[in-house]
C-alpha cells in the first residue's frame, strides 16, 4: 500500500497561494477549493459539490452568452430545468469543431469575443491587417489569454480563458497531479518540463503546465523557442505562398538541430542530478523521454533514481507516424533506465477545450476524473449517453469554464467505468488507453511538439 499523504491540500494551498481567491464564493470556487481530495471524497458530497457547480455554469452561460443562449432556445431548456445530476443530460453540448470554425483577420477577435461569457475588457486590435498571433498577443494585454491546440491539418482550436478561468485551470492541474503523487510529492524536486516554455507560447500544454514553476524548487524548460501559431502551421507542412515554403526548410532544419540539443542538454541534466544525489520529476510529451531513453539505451547507461524520481506525461502517445507508444511499455522502460519504480509513473488526460485534468491513479493506472467540478459522459454517435463500460465519444460539462461554454464533445474514444477496477477512490475513470474516433484528425498537444521536433 501507498502512503497517501492526508493533508495534501493544506501543502499545495500553501505554495500555490497565488491562485487562490481571496473570499471563495461561487459554487464552482466551492467545488474546486473547498475538498480535501478531489479524487477522493465520499461520492454524495462530490455529487452535491458538482451538481451545484454545474448549475452554476449553466446559468451563467445562459444568461451572459447569446450564442449559447440561443443554442438553449433551440433545444427548449432553461437553468430551471436542471434539478438533479440526472438532468444534465439536456445541457446543450458543442462539438468541439465548434472552437475551430475561426475567421481570419480582425474577425478572429470579434469571433474570440463571441465566444466568451464575460464582461470583456477593452481590448485595442493595434494593427489594421492583424495575424491569428497578433490578436492573440492584444487579448493577453488585456488580460485574456488565448490558448490553441492543433491537428494534423493545421487547423486550430482557440480557447479563450479569462484569469480566473486559468488561474482556476492551473490550480486544478497541479492539484489533481499532485494528489495522484502524494506519496511522492516533495517541493524541493528538481523538474524537467517536457514541453514549449509556458512563457513563450500560448499552445495548452505549455500555458497549463506554467504552474509547475510555483510547485517544485527548480523547472527546465525543454523547448525554450517561441512557437506561435504561424510557425506550428508551417512546420506541419501547411503553408499559404513562396515566403511560408521557405521559411518550412528553415525551421526544418532547425529544429533538428534543436532536437539534438534538447536531447543532449536532458542527458546531462540526468547526470548532474544522479550525482548530486537530487530529486527529479519529468513532466511532458512522452515521446521527448522516450528518445532520452533510447539514448540511454544504446549507450549502455541505467540510472537508479528510484524513490527520487517521478514521471507525469500527457497529450498523446504517438512516438512515430502510425506507431503508439503503449503506455505499459513505457513505464517498464522508465523503470529500467532510470531505475523510477511504476507507481511513481502516472499519464494526465486532458485537453484545450476543458479543465478537467484526469490522473492515472499509482495503483492501477486507470484515469481518475475530478467529479466534484467536472462531470464525464460518454455519447454515442447521434450524441445519446451511453452507460458505464460501453465505447464512445467522451463528452464533458466542465464548471471551471467561466470564460466560455465549457460543454463539449469530443473527438476521443474511451471507455468510462463508475468504480476503478485498481483502487478505492471514490471517482470514475477512464479506460487508460485513448484514441481518436476514426475520421477524426490525430490530434493532442504531444503531437503537434512531435511534428515540430522530429519530422525532417
Ligand atoms: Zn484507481
Amino acid at each position: 500500500m501507498l502512503n497517501v499523504a492526508s493533508n495534501i491540500k493544506e501543502i499545495v494551498d500553501n505554495i500555490l497561494q497565488n491562485y487562490i481567491p481571496g473570499e471563495i464564493s461561487s459554487p464552482v470556487e466551492k467545488a474546486l477549493y473547498e475538498p480535501q481530495m478531489l479524487f477522493n471524497e465520499p461520492k454524495e458530497k462530490m455529487d452535491e459539490y458538482r451538481l451545484k457547480a454545474i448549475k452554476y455554469a449553466f446559468k451563467h452561460h445562459y444568461e451572459n452568452n447569446k450564442f449559447y443562449r440561443q443554442l438553449c432556445k433551440e433545444n427548449g431548456v432553461t437553468p430551471d430545468d436542471i434539478r438533479s445530476i440526472d438532468d444534465f443530460s439536456k445541457i446543450p453540448l458543442l462539438p468541439h469543431r465548434f472552437y475551430k470554425d475561426y475567421p481570419s483577420g480582425r474577425d478572429f477577435a470579434l469571433w474570440l469575443a463571441n465566444l466568451m461569457s464575460v464582461e470583456l475588457p477593452r481590448i485595442e486590435i493595434e494593427k489594421r491587417k492583424p495575424t491569428y498571433d497578433d490578436i492573440i498577443e492584444d487579448f493577453q494585454k488585456a488580460g485574456i489569454t488565448v490558448c490553441f491546440s492543433s491537428g494534423t491539418t493545421g487547423k486550430f482550436t482557440f480557447i479563450p480563458r479569462d484569469e480566473k478561468t486559468y488561474k482556476m485551470g492551473q490550480y486544478a492541474i497541479a492539484r489533481c497531479a499532485i494528489e495522484m503523487l502524494s506519496h511522492w510529492y516533495d517541493y524541493d524536486t528538481n523538474a524537467y518540463l517536457l514541453f514549449p516554455n509556458p512563457k513563450k507560447t500560448n499552445i495548452y500544454v505549455g500555458k497549463v503546465a506554467n504552474v509547475l514553476f510555483d510547485a517544485m524548487k527548480n523547472v527546465k524548460v525543454a523547448i525554450d523557442t517561441k512557437i506561435t501559431t504561424d510557425i506550428l502551421r508551417i512546420s506541419m507542412g501547411v503553408t499559404f505562398n513562396l515566403k511560408e515554403k521557405m521559411m518550412y526548410k528553415v525551421i526544418k532544419a532547425k529544429s533538428k538541430k534543436m532536437n539534438q540539443e534538447m536531447i543532449e542538454n536532458i542527458l546531462k541534466w540526468l547526470e548532474e542530478m544522479d550525482r548530486k544525489n537530487e530529486r527529479i520529476f519529468f513532466a511532458g510529451a512522452p515521446f521527448i523521454l522516450n528518445a532520452v531513453m533510447e539514448r540511454l539505451r544504446e549507450e549502455g547507461i541505467y540510472y537508479d533514481f528510484g524513490e527520487r524520481g517521478a514521471v507525469l506525461t500527457g497529450g498523446g502517445w504517438k512516438i512515430h507516424e502510425d506507431k503508439r507508444l503503449p503506455v505499459k511499455e513505457f513505464r517498464e522502460k522508465v523503470k529500467r533506465y532510470l531505475g523510477i519504480p511504476e507507481e511513481n509513473c502516472l499519464d494526465l488526460y486532458a485537453m484545450v477545450e476543458g479543465n478537467g485534468f484526469m490522473v492515472h491513479c499509482p495503483e492501477g493506472h486507470y484515469l481518475h476524473i475530478p467529479t466534484t467540478y467536472y462531470h464525464p459522459m460518454v455519447v454515442d454517435e447521434d450524441g445519446m449517453p451511453l452507460e458505464y463500460g460501453e465505447e464512445g465519444r467522451f463528452a464533458f460539462l466542465d464548471s471551471l469554464a467561466l470564460s466560455y461554454p465549457g460543454f463539449i464533445i469530443t473527438g476521443d474514444k474511451v471507455k468510462l467505468h463508475e468504480e476503478c477496477p485498481a483502487c478505492h477512490r471514490t471517482t470514475p475513470v477512464l479506460e487508460p488507453e485513448i484514441t481518436r474516433i476514426r475520421g477524426e484528425e490525430i490530434r493532442g498537444c504531444a503531437e503537434e511538439m512531435r511534428r515540430l521536433l522530429l519530422e525532417g
